[in-house]
């Protein structure tokens, strides 16, 4: 039977879905609102009734194109607000080591304070830019925990086993930023970001500025650490090839929501969403005929004014007369065979749509024919 809760994805990636550890959620996101009133009188729905459940011990990736509300996203789970007026409704529920579950959404900024870090370490875009040119390394990665009441000598002496963690020698604490690579200083931010033995790392666009090497390499250090400290990771990233190597499972957002969420490979290679078809026919690729590019045409709608019923109709190839005013939830198909949007799926637990094109994602009082279509598609069929 159809499930119209949108219950949150498990996945597949390294570990089975069967693995209980992965199904267990660290952060559950409901209908998360990021929004920001404008003199005019309008409002900027940036992130709109978003949900999505990052689960312990998995990468997930937040994909999308610029302007998705990603960023938004992370700043809310973090507490970041860079803008006063900004309005956040929902609930973000942040699974604590000691204390146990919390909103993040409405926990004071003290609070939040000490979560950063201790139990939520974030490494922000260009974060190895923001290393302080006149303090050694060392006593960078050792600040943190003080701050957070580790006794000075004890931070100190955690530094050598934490540049080795990530993959560097214990000499480069007595080192200055400038004496260090790219690569070198964005395993210093993920130094800084495990310190505390966090349960959650938030990475926004960790490798961008880095060479394919050196961004491989630092993906690889995620996936150990992930492996190594049983943390769950949550990367954003614009690049599905960072995804394709690291994530376990994948978000695609569009329009301040997630549309599609499902184990990376498959999601990849079986979209189930047009925009995340769209998405995948923009990446070159050696193994495909060489063909003209196809971008997904028209740009991504405003905030201000998202449009009404699917917000992707408008660009969306499959695009059916109801997908101009019902949104559609977002659900998990029926597992078993189903028609994707690029040919057959194998859907698995824990895929979710949001899409007319599977009568799961209507709501049940947009249905009318008893067949589980929508009557305006039924008649987009005909
Ligand atoms: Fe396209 Fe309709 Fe699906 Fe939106 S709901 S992605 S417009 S087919």
């Amino acid at each position: 039977m159809a499930t119209h809760t949108p219950t949150e994805a498990t996945g597949s990636g390294v570990i089975p879905v069967s693995d209980p550890a992965r199904r267990e959620p660290v952060l559950t996101i409901e209908d998360l609102d990021v929004h920001f009133p404008a003199n005019d009188g309008s409002v900027a729905r940036v992130v709109d009734r978003l949900r999505l459940t990052v689960n312990r011990n998995e990468i997930i990736g937040i994909a999308g194109e610029s302007g998705s509300g990603k960023t938004t996203l992370v700043e809310a789970i973090l507490g970041i607000s860079r803008f006063p007026n900004r309005r956040l409704n929902g609930r973000v529920l942040f699974e604590t080591r000691t204390r146990g579950q919390v909103d993040l959404a409405t926990i004071s900024a003290r609070q939040m304070r000490r979560l950063r870090l201790e139990e939520i370490a974030y490494i922000p875009q260009g974060s190895m830019n923001s290393l302080n040119p006149v303090l050694r390394v060392g006593d960078q990665i050792a600040d943190g925990m003080i701050d957070h009441g580790v006794p000075a000598g004890q931070a100190r002496g955690r530094v050598p086993e934490l540049l080795e963690r990530v993959g560097l020698e214990a000499r480069v604490a007595r080192l200055f930023p400038h004496e260090l690579s790219g690569g070198m200083k964005q395993r210093v931010i993920i130094a800084i970001a495990i310190a505390m033995s966090p349960s959650l790392i938030v990475a926004d666009e960790p490798t961008t500025a880095l060479d394919v090497n050196v961004q491989r390499r630092i993906l690889e250090t995620l996936a150990r650490l992930r492996d190594e400290m049983q943390v769950a990771i949550m990367l954003v990233s614009h690049d599905m090839a960072v995804h394709a190597q690291l994530v376990d499972r994948v978000g695609i957002m569009y329009a301040g929501q997630i549309v599609e969420t499902g184990e990376v490979r498959e999601a990849v290679k079986r979209p189930m969403h047009p925009y995340t078809a769209g998405l995948m026919q923009a990446i070159p690729s050696i193994d495909r005929p060489r063909a003209r590019m196809e971008g997904i045409r028209g740009a991504t709608p405003s905030p201000r004014n998202w449009p009404e019923g699917c917000r992707f109709h408008d660009r969306c190839p499959r695009a059916m007369p109801v997908c101009r005013t019902i949104p559609p939830l977002l659900a998990e198909p029926v597992a078993g065979r189903r028609e994707g949007v690029t040919g057959p799926v194998d859907v698995i637990a824990g895929r979710q749509v949001a899409c007319h094109l599977y009568p799961e994602s209507t709501p049940p009082e947009a249905r009318s024919d008893g067949s589980g279509r929508p009557a305006a598609t039924t008649e987009a069929a005909r």
